[in-house]
């Protein structure tokens, strides 16, 4: 048996700040706000693992009102939802994903995501997707206040 899940999520870009993204440390002169490091592309990973398994979001699992979380490395989070999908007797088949900024340029640093994530999940860079458009201008995204990411998983149970 196989099981989907989808995954989205969007932070504010504030001047100053880290920009992590993808598991890596960007240099940008703007970082993703949140009470962890901020790294959208791998909440979103998270929200469509957890919905593949039918078990709540990032939100239920590691709540921002827990200090636990403060600062959090998502990439570590990403670890445990994954631990938890092994739990469930779950194998990740492939992970997609769709990271919409403005800038920066998104293309020249996902094999180096693809490095960052891969191991975490057991998958192979064919197995993992990070795609990058911008936002057109348009909205929050396009004028670069806002990075958003779209994930979706597929996931094998045993019959
Ligand atoms: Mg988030």
């Amino acid at each position: 048996m196989h099981r989907i899940g989808f995954g989205y999520d969007i932070h504010r870009l504030e001047a100053g700040r880290p920009l992590v993204l993808g598991g890596i440390d960007i240099p940008h002169g703007a970082g993703l706000l949140g009470h962890s490091d901020g790294d959208a592309l791998v909440h979103a990973i998270i929200d469509a693992l957890l919905g593949a398994l039918g078990e709540g979001d990032i939100g239920t699992h590691f709540p921002d009102t827990d200090a636990r979380y403060k600062d959090a490395k998502s990439l570590g989070l990403l670890g445990t939802v994954a631990g938890l999908v092994r739990s469930r007797g779950g194998e990740i088949v492939n992970v997609d994903t769709v990271v919409v900024a403005e800038e920066p340029k998104i293309g020249p640093h996902a094999a180096a995501m693809k490095a960052a994530i891969g191991p975490v999940l057991g998958l192979a860079p064919g197995a993992l997707g990070i795609k990058a458009k911008t936002a057109e201008g348009l909205g929050p995204v396009g004028e670069k206040r806002a990075i958003a990411c779209y994930a979706v998983a597929l996931v094998r149970f045993p019959d």
